[in-house]
């Protein structure tokens, strides 16, 4: 059984805590390595080491930095296939969407390459006289990430170009479900050029987390993950004095007024709500179509498409649509909730429970199931299911649509299709999620934009990647400086204007 390590001073290093968790292939079922889970001590260690390398780093020039974030980008290009066959090893996504995790994960690199014009200061000539003032944004120090296990590659590099290139030494602690990812992300890294030390990534589950969270090192903490647990992750972290940003769970609803294009919603629908298995914090889980004349006509076309999907491992081939979800508890978790959608009156349209894949009878698959007929106070709307699992609320009137999206507690992303564009603007003004489609089903923003929900979808301040993510990686420093020439002495004691 293979044994993964730490990623320490630029080098594997093995846990000594003698605890382990399993790594498994979600297709097969089976262990497919021991991880070891860090102890605080070798946390203690890792965050010295980075503390070290962090001043030399924060020296380098922002272009230097800059310019191994350009090779990291190339490396990571290049490796683009190995990293998508880990991906979908450790988390049983198909390979041709393990390739868009790597990929949205490198154009935040590839925004990073920019840094130093987003790590710019202000300077104010002559704000009084003989006084200029001057602004500069200084890097944090050590700083830490904490990952969830559905996208291996994308969100640790969301976490650490951004984080890297302001200057700052990263701890990474990625999810324990897919860690090896990191790992390779991490020796690309060096390849790169990133000294050693500035990145660590530290294995480990709940007791690592918190002695990530209590380490008066740790200057800052972006987590992504379920709601819980960036609940008390924000909390734990801003009571110990850090800045936080942590995105949790999601919701999400689209909106289909009678007069979209139902081909292309039910379309939107089918690839929103099930690709990657409904694993995904952005995936369309609630239709809600304006009308039951929508409606009808919706499902209808909802239907054949669902049953045509095909589910199996990422080995199969292309033409797998989705794969396992992440675990056996899952999967029975999932059950269990379309079990208390049909006891508590949901019309189980299509259901995909009880699928079997011929020679992957182990393996945590789950097939596609829709609901028609859910109310808000069923399990299944209130849950986060994360799986493959879509539910139609039906609404009587675009007020009633727009106002089961307001209520709800998540605020991650929506949709709405429709021809209309003043009901389309109208949406994406008054609804309160963060990220918003307009005949477009997973809005997730370009890198150079930035990403972050309303609501119980995160806690804290500023986006994720973009501009955001620059200002949360630093902090500002004001400079107010006066040269004497031409300026009579005297003594001041009353605040007043400089000038
Ligand atoms: P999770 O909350 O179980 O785990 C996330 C991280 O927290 C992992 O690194 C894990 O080791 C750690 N962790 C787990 N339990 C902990 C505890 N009790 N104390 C301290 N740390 C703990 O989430 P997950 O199952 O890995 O990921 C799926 C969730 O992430 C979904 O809810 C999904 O919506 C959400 N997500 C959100 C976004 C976003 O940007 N809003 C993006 C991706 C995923």
């Amino acid at each position: 059984m293979e044994e993964l390590s730490h990623w320490i001073d630029g080098k594997e290093v093995k846990g000594t805590s003698g605890r382990f968790s399993d790594v498994m292939n979600p297709a097969t079922g089976e262990v497919i390595a021991r991880l070891p889970l860090a102890t605080p001590a070798e946390l203690d260690a890792a965050v010295r080491s980075a503390e070290k390398a962090q001043v030399g780093w924060a020296a380098t020039n922002p272009q230097r930095r800059a310019r191994v974030m350009m090779k990291f980008a190339q490396l990571i290009q290049d490796n683009m296939d190995a990293l998508a066959e880990l991906v979908s090893r450790e988390h049983g996504k198909t390979l041709p969407d393990a390739r868009g995790d790597v990929q949205r994960g490198l154009e935040v690199i590839e925004v990073c390459m920019g840094a130093p014009a987003m790590l710019k200061g202000e300077f104010t000539d002559n704000g009084g006289p003989g006084i200029d003032l001057y602004s500069m944004r200084q890097p944090l120090g050590v700083v830490a990430g904490i990952t969830p296990f559905n996208f291996p590659a994308m969100i640790p590099l969301w976490k650490m170009g951004p984080a890297l290139v302001s200057g700052n030494a990263m701890i990474l602690k990625p999810s324990e479900r897919v860690p090896s990812t990191s790992i390779m992300l991490a020796k690309l890294a060096q390849q790169a050029g990133l000294p050693d030390g500035v990145l660590q990534v530290v294995n480990g589950d709940k007791e690592i987390v918190d002695a990530i969270l209590d380490h008066p090192t740790v200057q800052a903490v972006g987590f992504v993950g379920s709601t819980p647990i960036a609940q008390y992750i924000y909390g734990r972290a801003a009571t110990n004095g850090k800045r936080a940003q942590c995105f949790g769970g999601a919701k999400n609803h689209m909106l289909i007024m009678p007069d979209a294009d139902l081909d292309k919603a039910a379309d939107a629908l089918v690839g929103a709500g099930f690709g990657a298995a409904g694993e995904r914090c952005m995936a369309i889980s609630v239709a809600v179509p304006v009308g039951d004349k929508t409606a009808d006509a919706l499902i209808e076309r909802l239907i054949p498409k669902i049953e045509k999907l095909k589910v199996g491992p990422y080995t199969a081939g292309e033409d797998v649509d989705f794969g396992p979800v992440i675990t056996k508890a899952a999967q029975e978790r999932i059950d269990r909730l379309i079990e208390s959608g049909v006891d508590q009156g949901a019309k189980l349209v299509v259901d995909g429970r009880g699928l079997k894949i011929q020679g992957y009878e182990n393996g945590f698959f789950c097939g596609p199931s829709l609901f028609d007929n859910v109310t808000r106070d069923m399990e299944i709307y209130k849950e986060e299911i994360f799986g493959p699992v879509l539910s139609t609320v039906r609404a009587q009137s675009y007020e009633d649509a727009l106002n089961l999206v307001m209520d709800n507690d998540y605020g991650n992303g929506t949709a709405i299709y429709t021809a209309d564009g003043d009901t389309a603007r109208d949406f994406a003004s008054r609804v309160n999620v963060g990220m918003v489609g307009i005949n477009f089903p997973i809005p997730v923003p370009l890198s150079y934009y930035s990403f972050g929900g309303w609501k119980k979808s995160a806690f804290g301040d500023l986006n994720q990647y973009g501009p955001d993510a620059f200002r949360f990686y630093t902090k500002t420093k004001t400079v107010t400086a006066r040269w004497f020439s031409g300026i009579k002495d005297g003594v001041a004691l009353n605040f007043k204007a400089m000038d």
